[in-house]
């Protein structure tokens, strides 16, 4: 089947919305990129605009439009990328909100790192045509995206988005059947939950555990720098969605966590998490 997506909406233009962003620019689709943060959308503008180059794609950089207008931004879109913040009331808000606004054809897909599409659905009239695309960022080094379907996705929307994941330079990761936390994204909630309780309880130091991941798996980061780079605020309302799921006591984020979250102390972005960093600009 040939796909017709030429033209990709992201709603979220924040640490993944920006990344999501430059990925599907890369591979020479036409971006409109929204968001409520002026200044977020700035900052999106700066980074894509920096990946396109170094990537000598100077000439992809006209194709990346930024809105602060919602209606704008999902003009004439085939596709559209929802990647606002983990809170499923406001998924389905902004769910909604595309879902009046973008042409009748185009798929909407949700970045969610815990919600199933099957919580989101019910806020729109196109329930054929959701998507779970959960992508695994640094996107350029860690090139996968989690597909799975809603409980009424049709087969068509399913390939379409199979097809954009390869179309984007990416490896689709398929979910057979509905699961919390996709593919790849469940197995990393186990090891983050465990080295979160061992930190909580004092088993290990951070950098204890950290060492001991990289020495085990070869990566270049523990879990500690991974959770501190994807942002402690994203980490704390995943934790509690697994939690409120399962409802078992180990899948609880340590009060320790939720305290550094209220601090604003949310890993890179702000410069302080479980490791002290130079502020990201
Ligand atoms: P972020 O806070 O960096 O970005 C969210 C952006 O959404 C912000 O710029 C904010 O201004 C914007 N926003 C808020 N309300 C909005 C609205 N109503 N309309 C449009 N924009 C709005 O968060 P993030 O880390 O990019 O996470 C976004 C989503 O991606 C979450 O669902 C998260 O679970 C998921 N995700 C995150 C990671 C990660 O490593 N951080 C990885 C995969 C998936």
């Amino acid at each position: 089947m040939e796909t017709k997506i030429q033209k990709v909406a992201i709603i979220g233009a924040g640490f993944t919305g920006k990344q999501i962003a430059a990925q599907t620019a890369l591979y020479d689709f036409k971006v409109q990129i929204y968001d409520i943060n002026s200044t977020t959308l700035k900052e999106a503008e700066k980074y894509i605009v920096g990946v396109l180059k170094r990537n000598k794609r100077k000439e992809a950089i006209q194709k990346v439009l930024y809105y602060s207008d919602l209606t704008q931004a999902l003009e004439n879109t085939d596709l559209v990328i929802e990647a606002v913040p983990e809170n499923l009331e406001l998924k389905k808000e902004v769910f909604s909100q595309i879902d009046n606004i973008a042409p009748t054809h185009a798929i909407i897909g949700t970045n969610s790192s815990s919600y199933p599409v099957s919580r989101i659905e019910s806020a729109v009239k196109r329930k054929d045509k959701v998507l779970n695309l959960h992508f695994y960022p640094p996107i350029p080094t860690r090139p996968m995206v989690d597909i799975m379907r809603g409980s009424e996705t049709s087969e068509e929307t399913f390939e379409k988005g199979k097809i954009w994941i390869t179309e984007i330079g990416c490896e689709p990761i398929i979910v057979k059947k509905e699961c919390l936390g996709f593919v790849f994204n469940r197995i990393w909630h186990t090891a983050r939950r465990e080295a979160l309780n061992m930190w909580d309880k004092g088993n290990a130091d951070i950098e204890t555990i950290d060492k001991a991941w990289k020495i085990f798996t070869g990566m270049k980061m523990g879990p500690f720098v991974l959770m501190d780079g994807i942002g402690l605020d994203t980490v704390y309302a995943v934790q509690m969605s697994y939690y409120n799921e399962s409802g078992d006591p180990r899948d609880k984020p340590p009060d320790r966590l939720k305290e550094m979250v209220e601090k604003g102390d949310l890993g890179i972005k702000t410069g302080k998490g479980f490791y002290t960093w130079k502020k990201r600009k």
